[in-house]
């Protein structure tokens, strides 16, 4: 049965339904192999430590997804002090990483079972052509109706640009029949709730946040029953 206060459910993809840490785990891996190095584990947390600081400020708007790309390799290798292996580095993870199609448990049923009532969309601040391969290795792609990856729209979660543009994508002008769903505070639920989007927070940490999001679960398995109980 379709619950009519919902129009579209949209996702995000990493950590939400895709696997980015196991993904990205391997991908990181495969690559320190391929070049010669030791799978060191302070390699992985240095290189996120990195990484997560350059996101944060993509997602504030005072950087560019292109500057990311390029210096975060680049950063990790003036770290070590491993100078002229950040280009081989960035080219091996990123082909690595476009074949991590690794899904969160339940994602592939709850998927399933939405899509029977609703138009799903994905809706991932993310690099295109990695989010493209691993979307396809994933094997999820084919229930989403709409795919819409901030690289091609110029803007990133939390920016309301994102969110204009995933709107028109859908077809859709009242935020309040969208249910978004996500993982991270500052991108997906800031982004959300600033945009009168009924926000679901995805929390399988069980977390806590001063944010106020509409909706909280701890599992996937619980969003076909909040969406058919659901009242505005
Ligand atoms: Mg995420």
């Amino acid at each position: 049965m379709r619950n009519e206060n919902i129009n579209w459910i949209v996702f995000d993809a990493d950590d939400t339904l895709l696997d980015f840490k196991a993904a990205q785990k391997e991908a990181f891996t495969r690559m320190l192999l391929s070049l010669g190095f030791e799978d060191r584990k302070d390699y992985l947390e240095t290189y996120n430590r990195l990484n997560r600081g350059l996101w944060r400020a993509l997602e504030r708007g005072e950087i560019q997804k292109q500057e990311l790309i390029e210096k975060r390799f680049r950063l990790f290798c003036d770290h070590y002090d491993l100078q002229g292996f950040d280009g081989k580095m960035k080219l091996s993870y990123e082909e690595e990483l476009s074949k991590g199609g690794d899904i969160i448990a339940g994602a592939r049923e709850v998927l399933e079972e939405l899509s029977m009532n609703y138009p799903l969309a994905l809706a991932s601040n993310g690099i295109l052509s990695i989010q493209r391969g691993r979307l396809d290795a994933s094997g999820i792609r084919s229930y989403f109706d709409e795919i819409i990856i901030s690289e091609e729209t110029g803007f990133e979660k939390p920016q309301k640009g994102f969110f204009d543009i995933m709107m028109s994508r859908i077809g859709q002008d009242d935020p309040k029949k969208i249910l978004f769903i996500g993982d991270s505070l500052p991108s997906d639920m800031l982004g959300a709730v600033n945009y009168g989007l009924l926000s679901c927070w995805y929390n399988p940490g069980e977390n806590v946040s001063t944010l106020k999001v509409d909706y909280i679960v701890t599992s996937l398995e619980q969003i076909p029953a909040l969406v058919k109980n659901l009242v505005i």
